[in-house]
This record gives C-alpha cells, structure tokens and sequence, in this order.
C-alpha cells in the first residue's frame, strides 16, 4: 500500500512571520491526521523556522531545489547538506519554473537526484509537457525522455517521487482531468517498471500537481495510479491546504 502525500510548494511566498503564522492555523487542523504524509516546501529563508514548528509533528519539510555540488564557490546556491541541517525530508527536482525560468535541464536534473539521494533526501521528481506538446500529442514521448534522463544511471532510486504536472495545468487554474491525469500516471509507472522493475513500480508514489483545488481533489486524488498531489496556490492557506489533504480519503 502506497501512503498518499500532499505536498505543497510555496514558490516565492511567504516570509518567516508569515511562514510562522501559516503554521500556528494550520497545525491545530492536522494533529491527528494519518490518512497521507503532509510535506510543505517553503523558500529557503523559511525553513528554519518551519523546522522548529513542525519538528515534534509527522509533517515533512522539503526544500524547493538544490544544487549538484557539496560545496564551492556557487554563490547563491543551496547544498544538500545545508538542506538537511535545516531539517528538510523532501527537494523539489526539476519543477517547470526551474526549467522555463533557471536553466533546468535533463542533465541538471540527473546531477541534483544523484545528489540528493546519496545525502540521503528524497527527490520530488517534477515532469510534463508544455500545452503545444499536449495539443501535438507528444505528452507520453515527452515525459518518457524527462524520466530516462533524470534516473540515467541511477540503479537505485530509493523513496523518489514523481510529480507528473503538466505545464499548462501549473497556476492556469485548468487542471487535467482525473481522465488524463491517470492515464499519464498508469503511463509513468509502466515505464518505471521497464527502467526498474516491478517492485520498484508498485512502490514509486505518483503525486499530480497543476491547479489542485479543494473543488477538483477528490476526484483527481480517486483515480488508481494517483498517490497524492503537489499544491502550489491553494497551499498557501490553511484551509485550502487541509480541505485538499482531506480529499485523500
Ligand atoms: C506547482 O507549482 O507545483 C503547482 C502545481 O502549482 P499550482 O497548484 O498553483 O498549479
């Protein structure tokens, strides 16, 4: 059995106080819950503070990207050794902003997983297509090639998750449909059965993002291959984010 986990990424929101603020309503909401892992990926600057909130509770932290290197002169970039330190679980690999806005590659991509996984942090796996891909129906071609790059050879990718989120469906407000959606992810999990193997297969959570909404979760979270959600927008408040979480049921 697959436990669900609804993660949600913050992007460039929220400083400390608000971060702290964020937690104080949220927490209360969550103390019970055991229905999926709950993870939040604030920007950096918030980690610490977000730390020390939710270190006593089974809410993960995760951090929104990393760098390849261990050390050096990168100058504002994040290691994963400084990630762990402040108490992150989770990073968020390769997602569209890094890839549309910062340079992301495939092969960036490879080099952050390949890291992260030997510090033993677990990978948050963004893919997808852009809307001309989707509409020239090169979706399966375009994710497949995004998958075999970033685990290039890796034998053992541990407890990754993969984040199917289709660019267009990414803070449009258009989200796929649970149609589509599962088909994409039945999609990703054959193919992680022929990179990998069965085991590997049954075990890979498959979470969907791009306009998640409390309206749109249950039905999108109801389809087989569909293991939880990456959030954006309607993580940034707590009800939202928690009649989201609920939608796992
Ligand atoms: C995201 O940034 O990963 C995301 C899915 O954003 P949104 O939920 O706002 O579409």
């Amino acid at each position: 059995m697959r436990k669900p986990l609804v993660a949600g990424n913050w992007k460039m929101y929220k400083t400390p106080k608000e971060t702290e603020e964020f937690l104080k309503a949220f927490l209360p909401f969550v103390q019970n819950n055991e229905i999926a892992e709950i993870a939040i990926c604030p920007p950096y600057t918030s980690l610490y503070i977000a730390h020390q909130q939710i270190k006593d509770t089974s809410i993960k932290l995760g951090a929104q990207d990393v760098h390849w290197e261990d050390e050096g002169a990168f100058t504002g970039k994040i290691s994963c050794k400084m990630l762990r330190d402040s108490g992150c679980h989770y990073v968020i690999i390769g997602h569209s902003e890094q890839r549309t806005y910062f340079y992301e590659t495939d092969e960036t991509v490879n080099k952050k997983i390949k890291k992260v996984l030997s510090n033993h942090l677990v990978p948050i796996l963004c893919v997808g297509e852009t809307l001309e891909q989707r509409n020239q129906n090169q979706q399966k071609e375009i994710v497949k090639m995004q998958i075999e790059k970033a685990f290039q050879t890796i034998k053992d990718i541990g407890e990754t998750v993969i984040a199917y989120e289709p660019v267009w469906a990414i803070g449009t407000g258009i989200n796929a449909t649970p149609e589509q959606a599962q088909e994409m992810h039945n999609f990703i999990r054959s193919l992680i059965q022929s990179l990998f193997n069965q085991e590997v297969a049954e075990k890979i959570r498959i979470i969907y993002g791009g306009s998640l909404k409390p309206e749109n979760a249950k039905e999108i979270f109801s389809q087989k291959d569909i293991d939880g959600g990456l959030v954006g927008g309607a993580s940034l408040k707590p009800d939202s984010f928690y009649k989201i979480i609920q939608s796992v049921i």
